[in-house]
């Protein structure tokens, strides 16, 4: 189904009039529209809206408001669209029969990485691994696109180098395939005036924008003058009713301040609409184990996010810490894989191995490889939802996928071994082993008390 036949046939445009018209009672009814077309899709999620929705005590009620107040109406109208109704509703079904059909995972959204290239130089960044001269050409995104709507996928999320150096092709495939949802992950620094003016025109475009801390942080790793041009992006896109959010790694050196209240405030004054939080990875030949949190300031972030989210209007995850809500690892095509700017195919954006390109195979044939049917078949990695990671922590996993399918190192400036990767690991799991199953236990507890 294309977005105008979707559009026409459920009535989105003329609900988001209705709802933009008076938004506190009429979003109610907008509700009760989903519950009717949606079935037994997301009910969970659904049941969290409409509590946020009907009490006006709650964090998320001044939320959705800000939503229906600050973001542009055809905006909004067209990013519910691709996201509920296309992503959701009608991409989720055919995910599920496609699972059922073939006995793989089949992800709900795929990241690429449209250029190695970045116009920044950020102490540590991965990106650099691959090298600065990589890029799928529009022609190959667009057919990583392609096939994705066949299985159900309506959701891409660009991630780099940075994606914003190709705009003018980010543009092109936003208004090519505009019954899709496009999120980049982004420095901020290439978001002008003309680029906003595009992402009104074509209204499916959302940038997650990097920040690491305040001022002093952010320069120091990215560069003198990142940090204002950044907060100048965020005011601008707030200004043009854009929707955006924020993106923030935590090390043991800036967990305390991207956790604090203070950084929180900043986040929602400035207008974003969610953050997401990862952890740091020791990922790359010279990647630094002392980044690495100790298992007291994971804890810290654990609570801290955790706090915050349930008292302010943001919407926040913590990727290593939130995998109860998705039943662990989202990798190896489960939620999502990542395609980088090589075209090879790795199951996790911090994961850089890979046996299948997608020059060489269908998006279904990566799918179906022996690195990603490994993935598959040892999913969830742990019982324990705070041990999420076949890496991070539970390193002796990944050295055993690697070993058996063969997967090959896709950094292309200094390859990495599985062994030396999860050797920088051994030493954080075994600390954090014991807080995970303390901090689990507590959580068990809690859930089934709720559930009492
Ligand atoms: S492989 Fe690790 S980092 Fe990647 S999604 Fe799975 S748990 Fe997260």
């Amino acid at each position: 189904m294309n977005l105008g036949n979707s559009l026409k046939k459920l009535g989105i445009e003329q609900t988001f009039k209705y709802v933009y018209k008076d938004p506190e009672p009429n979003m109610r009814k907008l509700m009760d529209w989903a519950d009717k077309f949606a079935g037994d899709v997301f009910p969970g999620q659904r049941k969290a809206i409409r509590e946020a929705i009907e009490n006006p005590g709650h964090p998320y009620h001044s939320y959705i408001l800000h939503m229906f107040q600050d973001i542009d109406e055809s905006v909004m109208t067209r990013l519910v669209t691709n996201f509920f109704i296309n992503a959701s509703l009608i991409g989720w079904p055919i995910q599920e029969k496609l699972r059922a059909k073939y006995n793989c995972n089949i992800p709900w959204t795929i990241l690429l990485d449209p250029t190695s290239a970045c116009n920044l130089h950020c102490a540590g960044c991965w990106a650099a691994e691959y090298g600065n001269k990589l890029n799928l050409s529009f022609e190959e995104i667009d057919d990583i696109i392609r096939q994705g709507k066949e299985l159900g996928v309506y959701m891409y999320i660009y991630t780099g180098g940075e994606p914003m150096v190709r705009k003018a092709d980010l543009i092109r495939l936003c208004e090519k395939h505009d019954d899709c949802i496009f999120l980049a992950f982004t420095n901020g620094t290439l978001i002008d005036e003309a680029f906003a003016d595009e992402m009104l025109r074509v209204k499916n475009f959302v940038p997650a924008i990097s920040l690491e801390g305040f001022e002093e942080a952010t320069d120091s790793r990215r560069g003198e003058g990142v940090y204002e041009k950044v907060i100048q992006a965020m005011e601008l896109l707030h200004r043009k009713k854009l929707l955006y959010g924020i993106s923030c790694c935590y090390t043991s050196v800036n967990y305390d301040s991207i956790t604090s209240e203070e950084y929180w405030d900043m986040m929602i004054e400035n207008g974003a609409y969610f953050v997401w939080y990862f952890h740091y990875m020791p990922v790359g030949n010279d990647a630094s184990v002392d980044l690495l949190p100790t298992p007291e300031q994971r804890e810290t972030v654990y609570h801290r996010i955790r706090d915050q989210r349930s008292r302010k209007p943001l919407f926040a995850m913590d990727f290593q810490n939130d995998a109860e809500f998705v039943g662990g690892c989202i990798a190896g095509g489960r939620s999502y894989l990542h395609i980088n700017a090589n075209g090879d195919a790795d199951p996790c954006v911090f994961i850089h191995y890979s046996d299948s390109n997608i020059r060489e195979k269908s998006l279904l044939d990566v799918l179906r490889s022996p690195l990603f049917m490994t993935y598959h078949d040892g999913q969830p990695f742990n019982d324990n939802m705070l041990r999420p990671c076949p890496m991070l922590e539970n390193p002796t996993k990944l050295r055993k996928i690697i070993e058996k399918t063969g997967a090959k190192s896709t950094d292309m400036q200094s390859p990495e071994t599985a062994e030396h990767l999860c050797a920088k690991c051994d030493s954080y799991a075994a600390c954090w082993t014991p807080k995970a199953e303390e901090l689990w236990e507590k959580r068990k507890a809690e859930k089934a008390a709720q559930r009492a």
